[in-house]
């Protein structure tokens, strides 16, 4: 039986998944899972031999990102607005699915925060209602502009809550509060992680952050443009590292939020000269207007992972980057109109 199970019904065309049987199988619901970080968390799940349901609205996510998967008999794609109430019966829960980078969030702030907010309640009253661990995705954003550095998961943070990023980073932090509710009043089994910038293959090619920027503005020989004076920091971890803590907090026991980060810092400048280096070739470079609230420091303290999840970041910033302008280098000529095999 077994036999024509993983030799039969699974065509050759997909990778090799792992057996589970019904005892150590789960059911796990990925909600943003087309995305950048949700499809590497699919992959990795499902080539533990798990079964991954996907919800999207694929606002910034796309098919794409998951489509080797399709047709698996693990496998599930929903195209759905968590807005809206979801019915499944799942284990465990990755909610993932909110927009991620600053032009993304800011496009429909409004949006922004009911996905996470009424996008949250939902993905906890369904935990609730099917008994499932349910993990939340946060962000560095809830620290806001630290006063505070390294950022350790006890500072309260500094967010203004009327500036043009308080749509994310106070939605954010209501979908933390949301879920501590849960777990007080609903004996909710909640996983909170707060995830710092992250890169790598996938990332959406038009989404403004300074790494699919700086890359692709190298590869097209454009000047690469720093906001202010590229003095400000930030502290890149690649997304395998992210998906396996994220993996290993949803495995561990411990509930309250844990930071998943590189400490690795750098200025925004010397992070332009790394990629310019990497691809190779002149670049110019050009000082253009800050934008505004931008934090000016940031990198996490990662003692409590360490500590509690044995965790800390593998992937070394030249070899994440450098898999990560292999990935741009197809997409731009993709995009600018070559073919690729
Ligand atoms: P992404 O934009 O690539 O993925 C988000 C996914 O959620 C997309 O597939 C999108 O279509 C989907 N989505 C958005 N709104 C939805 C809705 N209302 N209903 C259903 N699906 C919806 O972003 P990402 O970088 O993969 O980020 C994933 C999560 O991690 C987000 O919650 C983000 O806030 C968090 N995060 C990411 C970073 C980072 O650097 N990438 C840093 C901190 C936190
Ligand atoms: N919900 C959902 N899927 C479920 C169970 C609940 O989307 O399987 C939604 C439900 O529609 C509600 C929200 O989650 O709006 C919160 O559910 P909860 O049970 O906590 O609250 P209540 O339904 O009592 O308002
Ligand atoms: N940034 C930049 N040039 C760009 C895009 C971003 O100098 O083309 C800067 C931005 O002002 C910020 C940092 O890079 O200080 C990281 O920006 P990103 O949007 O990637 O992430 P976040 O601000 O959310 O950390």
């Amino acid at each position: 039986k077994l036999k024509s199970f993983e030799g039969g019904r699974i065509s050759k065309k997909y990778p090799d998944v792992k057996f589970q049987n019904y005892r150590t199988k789960k059911r796990i619901l990925i909600t943003g899972g087309a995305g950048f970080v949700g499809s590497h968390l699919v992959d990795k799940l499902m080539l533990m031999g798990h079964e991954v349901t996907v919800v999207d609205n694929f606002f910034t996510g796309r098919k794409e990102n998951v489509e080797h998967w399709f047709g698996h008999p693990n496998f599930e794609i929903i195209h759905q607005d968590i807005v809206t109430p979801l019915f499944v019966e799942v284990d465990e829960i990755y909610h993932l699915a909110s927009p991620a980078s600053p032009p993304h969030y800011m496009f429909n702030p409004v949006k922004t925060i009911k996905t996470n907010t009424i996008g949250t309640i939902n993905m906890l009253g369904l935990a609730k209602r099917v008994g499932a661990k349910i993990l939340f995705a946060s962000t560095s954003e809830v620290y806001g502009d630290p006063e505070v550095h390294p950022q350790s998961e006890t500072y309260w943070g500094h967010v203004n809550p009327i500036g043009p990023r308080a749509c994310y980073d106070e939605a954010k932090r209501v979908g933390e509060t949301l879920c501590y509710a849960y777990a007080r009043h609903e004996k909710l089994n909640v996983r909170v992680a707060r995830i710092f910038n992250t890169y790598g293959p996938r990332m959406h090619m038009n989404d403004g952050r300074v790494v699919s920027n700086f890359i692709i503005q190298a590869l097209r020989n454009e000047t690469i443009t720093v906001y202010g004076l590229g003095n400000q920091t930030r502290s890149f971890q690649y997304v395998s590292d992210l998906v396996d803590g994220l993996m290993a907090l949803m495995n561990s026991n411990y509930t309250l939020p844990v930071n998943l980060g590189n400490p690795l810092e750098h200025t925004i400048l010397e992070f332009a000269t790394i990629i310019k280096s990497l691809v190779g070739g002149e670049h110019a470079m050009k000082l253009t207007k800050a934008v505004e609230d931008d934090p000016q420091r940031r990198k996490p303290d990662i003692k409590r992972a360490k500590k509690y999840l044995d965790w800390e970041p593998k992937v070394s910033l030249n070899e994440g980057l450098k898999k990560t302008i292999e990935y741009f280098t197809i997409e731009v000529k993709r995009s600018d109109g070559h073919k690729v095999t």
